[in-house]
């Protein structure tokens, strides 16, 4: 048995505590899902979500409840939107003060569509996916990927909307949009991986 964790701060808690669940019973993998809340919360977790939300006050929420660093412990993130935001090495249009876990190496521009008013929902293509139509709301854009980050769906444009990245023993996976809104695919494919990481 997984137990996964879905940070529970602020944001899109509910709808990644759902995803998964439904991942865990499509894909037959067996998984408690829990809600973090502080730093306890963190113990004994073998993946987490880092969901949507404002990253600006994630991050501050996290500094607050000595979470940053313990987060960085954990064998398999995945973050969508503001968590894909607190994830990337480089996120411009950061305030100032707004701290990250800064793990995946990626250039993340945030707010890059514009307002909440320019949110939109598109097809991907994604092995993954088949053709649902998955939300970007109020959405960053990966401007630049490093050498090990892998992308694993695009937008109609070529740009990259869902990436992932083995390091140092752990597995990181980043979307700028947010599946959970549609389909629990991603969240099965994320099971797996932190399945393989369980095994070393
Ligand atoms: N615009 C938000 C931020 O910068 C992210 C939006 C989202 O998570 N849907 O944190």
């Amino acid at each position: 048995m997984l137990k996964i964790g879905v940070l529970a701060l602020q944001g899109n808690v509910i709808e990644h505590v759902k995803a998964m669940q439904k991942a865990s019973e499509a894909c037959g993998i067996e998984a408690q899902v829990v809600q973090a809340r502080d730093a306890q919360d963190l113990e004994g977790l073998d993946a987490i979500i880092l969901p949507g939300g404002e990253s600006t006050t994630l991050s501050l929420l996290l500094e607050r409840a000595g979470m940053l660093g313990l987060l960085k412990e954990i064998n398999a993130i995945f973050g969508t939107c503001a968590g894909l935001i607190l994830m990337a090495k480089k996120a411009n249009g950061k305030i100032e003060g707004q701290k990250g876990l800064e793990l995946m190496d990626v250039e993340i521009d945030r707010n890059a569509y514009g307002s909440q008013l320019d949110s939109f929902e598109s097809v991907l293509s994604c092995a993954l996916l088949d053709d649902e139509k998955i939300m970007f709301i109020r959405a960053p854009k990966i401007k630049s990927i490093g050498a090990g980050v892998n992308v694993l769906a695009k937008l109609p444009d070529g740009g990259a909307a869902i990436i992932e990245q083995e390091k140092e023993g752990k597995y990181y996976l980043g979307a700028a949009c947010h599946p959970e809104m549609s389909t629990c695919k991603i969240h099965e494919y994320f099971l797996q991986k932190a399945k393989e990481m369980k095994k070393g």
